[in-house]
């Protein structure tokens, strides 16, 4: 048993002042406030619950800052990202896909995210054959989630088609495909690489990728956990989804797949009025990832009315060009200004501060969407973020000004510690492996760019 002591912490009831909690088996087993500290105790100044990330790509980090120039034609876009996103993976070995994996988990923690639902798509070798082992890729990635300590829900991905109707998958593809029964045996290999307080999911891709038939086969496959799927990330997937079944991706989704609170859409971007109150209505979690979604030049989500619909949302790094929550929910706020040139568009009444509106909404959404227990609470797991109280943009700060300034008015990162399940992993904002995960990292790179 250790236990902890912080002068404020956020709790589900709100900031709480000296604050005290005891963590037994990487669990809080009791929180106490208005107490003075126990001596012995580890002792904080800020302390938050640590944040979700719904949707990562890990090995997109190596291919960060790749494609930010113009190719052959002026018309860049998630299409044209995409194919130097296949070139990259011609050249990637299992133990690159780790490194890189490692690193984008420690730069996760590092930022004040403790848990990551892996949306792992990589499942065959360079020429497109299946490994031996068919969880050979997914095993990396878990071995990278337990040496960095971030708490992992694994989504292994079903896809098997180009676009809609059953097209057959592109020479870029090869390396993600997988047959129904192939996934059933992934699905089961991946099952046995968790450890304590891992999540299994399912990740259909999207519907460009599954079948209607194929998506119903892999929900019977997996009765339980969550079930995540892109979803209207790009206008040329809602016309295409309409040319084939008359109705836009959403909209099919909430038709033919029952849409509960095991799932999650990521992006969800291009919807009706109709499809965001439907959507907000299911309790499906809309998985936003507004740095990715500026970066491929996507469209805005169409926060304000689908938060005011009741809707939940967590948010994730995706495709990892850049890995920072309080950037995520700073673009997210930014994004809506910007479109309703009006300021603090996604605070509340309940909550006048913009960041602890989208902080709470995303603390609850995101564990919703990973299978896990939202925030600092008796009996949930002891993963936490302690805040700097000298960083200039918190000092003499108090409350929601916490968040607000954490969010909106930090050059760089506020961090200082980061604990999982009890267990201290990050320290004066770096990992504690950073030193040798970046170095293992650097030289994937150096032989990657050099070939
Ligand atoms: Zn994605």
């Amino acid at each position: 048993m250790s236990a902890f002591w912080s002068t404020t912490a956020l709790l589900p009831s709100g900031w709480a002042k000296n604050v005290r909690f005891k963590v037994a088996d990487g669990l809080i087993a009791s929180i106490e406030t208005d107490v003075p500290a126990g001596s012995g105790d580890e002792i904080h100044q800020i302390t938050l619950p640590g944040m979700a990330n719904v949707h990562s790509h890990a090995f997109q980090r190596g291919m960060a800052g790749l494609a930010e120039h113009r190719g052959g034609n002026s018309n860049d876009n998630f299409w044209s990202w995409r194919e130097v996103m296949y070139r990259f993976l011609d050249r990637l070995t299992p133990d690159d896909m780790g490194a890189i994996a490692a690193m984008a988990y420690a730069e996760m923690l590092e930022t004040g995210y403790t848990h990551v639902g892996e949306f792992h798509y990589l499942h065959n070798d360079a020429a497109g054959r299946a490994y031996d082992d068919p969880a050979e890729l997914a095993a990396r990635i878990v071995a990278a989630a337990q040496a960095t300590g971030i708490g992992l829900t694994l989504l292994p991905v079903f896809y098997a088609h180009s676009n809609f109707g059953g097209e057959a998958p592109n020479h870029g593809q090869r390396r993600f495909i997988k047959g129904v029964d192939g996934f059933a045996h992934l699905l089961d290999a991946c099952r046995s690489l968790l450890s304590n307080g891992d999540q299994l999911g399912i990740a259909p891709h999207s519907l460009r990728a599954v079948t209607p038939d194929e998506l119903s086969a892999l929900i019977a496959m997996h009765p339980q956990g969550p079930i995540h799927i892109h979803a209207a990330e790009q206008q040329k997937e809602v016309h295409d989804s309409l040319a084939f079944s008359g109705k836009r991706p959403v909209e099919w989704l909430l038709d033919a797949a029952a849409l509960d609170d095991r799932w999650c859409l990521i992006h969800a971007t291009h919807m009706t009025d109709a499809e965001t109150d439907a959507l907000a209505a299911s309790g499906a979690v809309a998985g936003l990832c507004p740095i990715t979604e500026a970066n491929l030049g996507d469209g805005i989500f169409p926060a304000l009315r689908f938060l005011e619909a009741g809707g939940r949302i967590g948010i994730g790094t995706d495709s990892n060009v850049l890995i920072d929550p309080a950037q995520e929910l700073r673009g997210l706020e930014y994004s809506q200004r910007l479109l309703h040139q009006a300021r603090n568009v996604l605070a509340s009444d309940t909550h006048p501060s913009v960041a602890r509106r989208l902080f709470e909404e995303t603390i609850a959404g995101g564990a919703q969407a990973m299978g896990i227990a939202p925030g600092l609470a008796v009996g949930h797991a002891a993963d936490f973020v302690t805040l700097n109280s000298g960083h200039p943009a918190l000092y003499g700060r108090h409350g929601d000004q916490l968040l607000d300034g954490w969010i909106f008015a930090a050059r760089n990162s506020c961090i200082d510690t980061v604990w999982k399940r009890g267990r201290q992993l990050v320290s004066r904002g770096l990992h504690k492996d950073s030193a040798a995960v970046t170095a293992r990292y650097l030289e994937v790179v150096e032989g990657i760019m050099a070939e």
